[in-house]
């Protein structure tokens, strides 16, 4: 019985599902009756643990690479079955400020925030299109919304994701297949937990809701999108982040 938002006989792929948001969103969609591929880069345990929880399989690809991610979408096709939910949710930073970013620094994170969704993207699209149906959300962040000092790289990444939602939601759109984003605030991962108690303090001064997000937060946001409980919306972006970034 998985209710409000069920995600019953749909095949899911959630990328970078080892930890963090992308573990609660790949727990959150088989929850809901989703047969879920958790993919991961390195931690495969993690990733194993996972799918092992939900009854998924996890699958190793790194999606900055176009042959992998399109590997990877194959191998789902071929275990799980054609994918109805896709959610690019891989994503680092390298934070430093512009004038010492490395050429390195730039690459490894727009290659793996944004062109790892463009990837993924591209290896569904043909057959969501002809199938006239299928459900992609992207995770940007506040960040991409925002900007933030010492985060250009992560910035332009996660701006250029909401500008690939848009502009997919729009091609893809009148084929059926939704497109929307989820930005995130600033919720309690390996990804924050580097974060001085200094610049934490002054982000939960802004935030309405006076508290860090939880992964769990962000997973239940992904869930309405994947599902047909979100029939009528796509090019949308959802903010979850206790109102910080209103
Ligand atoms: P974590 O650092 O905790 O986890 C990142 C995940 O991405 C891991 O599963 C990792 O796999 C995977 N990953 C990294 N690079 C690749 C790659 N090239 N190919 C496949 N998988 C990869 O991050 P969060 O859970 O905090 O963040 C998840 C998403 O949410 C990111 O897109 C992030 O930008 C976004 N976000 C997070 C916010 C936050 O406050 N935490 C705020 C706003 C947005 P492995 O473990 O195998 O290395």
């Amino acid at each position: 019985m998985t209710g409000f938002a069920s995600l019953e006989g749909k095949v899911a792929v959630v990328t970078g599902g080892s930890r963090g948001i992308g573990a609660a969103i790949a727990r959150e969609l088989g929850s809901a009756g989703a047969r879920v591929a958790v993919n991961y880069r390195s931690r495969r345990e993690g990733a194993e643990t996972v799918a092992g929880e939900i009854d998924g399989v996890a699958l190793a690809a790194d999606v900055a690479d176009p042959g992998e991610a399109l590997a990877l979408i194959e191998r789902v096709e071929s275990e799980l079955g054609d994918v109805d939910v896709l959610v690019n949710n891989a994503g680092i930073t390298r934070d430093t400020l512009i004038a010492r970013m490395s050429d390195d620094d730039w690459e490894q994170v727009i290659d793996t925030n944004l062109r790892g969704a463009f990837n993924t993207c591209r290896a569904v699209s043909r057959k969501m299109l002809r199938r006239r149906a299928g459900s992609i959300v992207n995770l940007t962040s506040v960040v991409g919304l925002h900007g933030n000092p010492g985060q250009a790289n992560y910035a332009a990444s996660k701006a250029g994701v909401i500008g690939l939602t848009k502009a997919l939601a729009r091609e893809l759109g009148t084929r059926g297949v939704r497109v929307n984003a989820v930005a995130p605030g600033y919720i309690d991962t390996e990804l924050t937990n580097v974060l001085s108690e200094e610049i934490r303090g002054s982000i939960l001064g802004n935030t309405p809701l006076g508290r860090l997000g939880r992964p769990e937060d962000v997973a239940a946001a992904v869930r309405f999108l994947s599902s047909d409980a979100a029939a009528f919306v796509t090019g949308e972006v959802l903010l979850v982040d206790g109102g910080l970034g209103m």
